[in-house]
Order: structure tokens, then C-alpha cells, then sequence
């Protein structure tokens, strides 16, 4: 390894202080009481990813992955910075490299959504696609080695790019907003997994600072990480593609670590989607499908508690806006052409308004 020269050293001075600055100048996310129709005693509760920046819980990634980087002296001046992902994540990555001057190169599948694209392509990032979710990484990282450039990789460098302990991450977040409600440490904390970060970051934090508080992961249709922790292997692979974005993988990825996981529960896509709208409408605004993932395995938690009696409160994350998929997932000749019928889910969230009951 040769010395780093001083200018250099700078410049990742310089670089820390950018990704420092932004921080200083962002706000913490809100925290959204959902009026239920039933369950008196139970609350819950949705935590405002989508009000980052960058319009994803993908921003504290980003953030988290890109000092990192600096800090390992993995990524200097000039180098071009290169990641495998869904969409989200490249738009936030997108975003920090333009801050700091870097060329940046997104690995995708050719399913990403539009609006998505549009907005990598916005921030100066370029978009490469691949046929399947699969591809991603190993075209990532030929990319990255034919420029000299970094990969990212978020799908092994996400669990431990974050500090779990504290630092302001979602975990501490969430707990200090909780702080004066009836309910203030959550019975469980839902989220779903795409790298598993936030997922791992919730669960190493819980059991930090010794809470009660469960977590419960919803998986998509089409994933692995469900079969995985089931039968507590690592190397699981699958074939189909989940067709929520953001959530659900081909493989258990490393960033996925399944012993902080007290639950999880595979979601049909007709139910993410037919939760993302019904959702959208109780909340006059529109949010992404893996927040209907989230939201529908927390009904159905909910439920479960209802019917044992139990009082608590329950945390999801609202982890993207709708806008990003009006072409997709609010488009109802995009389900048919991918032949998912959301009816028989909007019936049962239907009789759930009407009855405060939701049939399990
Ligand atoms: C990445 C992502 C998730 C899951 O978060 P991870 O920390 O990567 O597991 C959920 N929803 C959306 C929209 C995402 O982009």
C-alpha cells in the first residue's frame, strides 16, 4: 500500500465534511400515529422514511455506506463509485456521490421502476441494466474493476456501515419518539429486508439497550430470506424475483442476520399492493409498496394481539413514497399485465374498516 498523500487525506477530510454537513442540515423523520378501526388498545405506529431527501429510508444507507467508504480509504477523488441495486439505494448513492464530485454507476434489473431511473439519472448517476435481479452483483463488480472503481456492495457492507449502538440511527430514533406515548416501548417493531439492514440495526439495538420489544420481518413473494431463517441456512437461493421493489432477494444476503429476527411472515404481493393503496387512502397520501408489506403484516400482528388480549403499541416504517410508482403498483393495468389480483385483499381491508376486524 503506498503512503496517502496529504492531498488526498484532504480531500477525504474535505468528503467527510460534506456527508457531516448534510447530515447537520437534515431533520429526524416523523413519526405518524395510524388511526385503526379497531384494537382500542393497541397503537400503531409509522415511522416517515420517506421525508429524507431523498425520498427513501435509503438515505441513512447511503449516508452510512458512503463514510464508510471515505473512511477505509476505499474511495478517493475521481473514483468512480459503482452499487448493485433495486432502485432506491442508487438514488440516494446517486445523490451523496454528486455532493462529492464522484462519477456513479447504477447496476440494475430492467424491471426498476421509471420514476426511479429518472431520478438516478437526475442527481448525474447513470443507469446499467441487467434482465435479473441476480446479475446485479457480479455485473456491479466487473464494472467497478474495469474503471477502478469502488463497488459499494450494500447487500454485505449495510449491517455493519451503520452504528448499531446509537449515532442516531432508526433504532434510537424510534425509541426516543416513543418516549412520552401510553405505549412507549413497542411490543414489536416490523420491518421487511432488502439488504436486512434495518432490520439488523433495529435488532442488535434492542437487545443494546435490553427493551422487551420483538421484531417481526415481512417477506415478500419470490424471496429467500423467509425460507433461510426458517430453516436457519445461509445459502438459499431462488430462482423466481420478488416483484416488490426495494424488499425480498434471490439470496440470503450477508447484511441479513437472522438471529436478531423474533418472526417473519411472507406477504402475497396482492396483499403489499392492495395494503399500499387501502393505506394511502386512510392517509391522504400515497406511500410505496413495501410499506403495504409492512403495514398488512402489522395488521395481521395486530390482530393476533387483539384476539390474546393484549395492549401495546407497534412500530412500521413508511420506507418510500408512492410517486415513485404510479406506472407500477397504482396503475391497474400494470397488475393485470402481471396478473396480481389485489381484490380479495382490499375485501378483507374493507370488512377490517367496516368491523374492526380483520379476518386472519
Ligand atoms: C431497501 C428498502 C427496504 C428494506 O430495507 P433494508 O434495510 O435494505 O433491509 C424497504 N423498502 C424500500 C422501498 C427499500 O428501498
Amino acid at each position: 500500500m503506498p503512503q496517502t498523500s496529504t492531498e488526498d487525506r484532504n480531500w477525504i477530510a474535505e468528503a467527510v465534511r460534506r456527508v457531516e454537513a448534510d447530515t447537520n442540515r437534515s431533520a429526524d423523520t416523523h413519526l405518524h400515529v395510524v388511526n385503526l378501526p379497531g384494537a382500542p388498545g393497541i397503537d400503531l405506529y409509522l415511522k416517515d422514511e420517506s421525508v429524507h431527501p431523498t425520498g427513501s429510508l435509503k438515505h441513512r444507507l447511503a449516508r452510512s455506506l458512503f463514510l464508510y467508504a471515505l473512511c477505509n480509504g476505499w474511495i478517493h477523488r475521481d473514483t468512480t463509485v459503482v452499487e448493485a441495486s433495486s432502485g432506491s439505494t442508487a438514488v440516494s448513492e446517486a445523490y451523496f456521490a454528486r455532493l462529492l464530485g464522484l462519477p456513479f454507476i447504477a447496476v440494475m434489473p430492467a424491471s426498476t421502476s421509471p420514476e426511479k431511473v429518472a431520478l438516478i439519472e437526475w442527481y448525474g448517476g447513470r443507469c446499467h441494466f441487467v434482465s435479473s435481479a441476480a446479475e446485479v452483483y457480479d455485473e456491479a463488480r466487473r464494472i467497478a474493476a474495469e474503471r477502478g472503481g469502488h463497488y459499494m456492495d450494500q447487500f454485505t457492507y449495510a449491517e455493519r456501515a451503520t452504528d448499531w449502538r446509537g449515532n442516531n440511527n432508526i433504532a434510537e430514533s424510534i425509541f426516543q419518539q416513543m418516549a412520552a406515548e401510553r405505549h412507549p416501548v413497542p411490543s414489536w417493531i416490523v420491518v421487511s429486508a432488502g439488504t436486512g439492514g434495518t432490520s439488523a440495526t433495529i435488532g442488535r439495538y434492542i437487545r443494546y439497550r435490553r427493551h422487551p420489544t420483538r421484531v417481526l420481518v415481512a417477506d415478500p413473494e419470490g424471496s429467500a430470506f423467509y425460507h433461510g431463517w426458517r430453516d436457519g441456512a445461509s445459502d438459499v437461493t431462488v430462482t423466481s424475483q420478488s416483484r416488490i421493489e426495494g424488499i425480498g432477494r434471490p439470496r440470503i444476503e450477508p447484511s441479513f442476520v437472522g438471529g436478531v429476527i423474533d418472526d417473519m411472515e411472507q406477504v402475497p404481493d396482492a396483499a403489499s399492493i392492495a395494503t399500499m393503496r387501502w393505506l394511502s387512502e386512510r392517509m391522504g397520501r400515497t406511500v410505496g409498496a413495501s410499506t403495504g408489506t409492512n403495514v398488512w403484516a402489522a395488521l395481521r400482528l395486530i390482530e393476533r394481539m387483539r384476539r390474546a388480549g393484549e395492549q401495546g403499541s407497534v412500530v412500521t416504517l413508511l420506507c418510500d413514497a408512492g410517486e415513485r410508482y404510479l406506472s407500477t403498483y397504482f396503475d391497474d393495468s400494470w397488475l393485470v399485465e402481471h396478473d396480481i389480483d389485489i381484490a380479495p385483499y382490499a375485501q378483507l381491508l374493507k370488512g377490517y374498516d367496516a368491523t374492526g376486524r380483520l379476518r386472519l
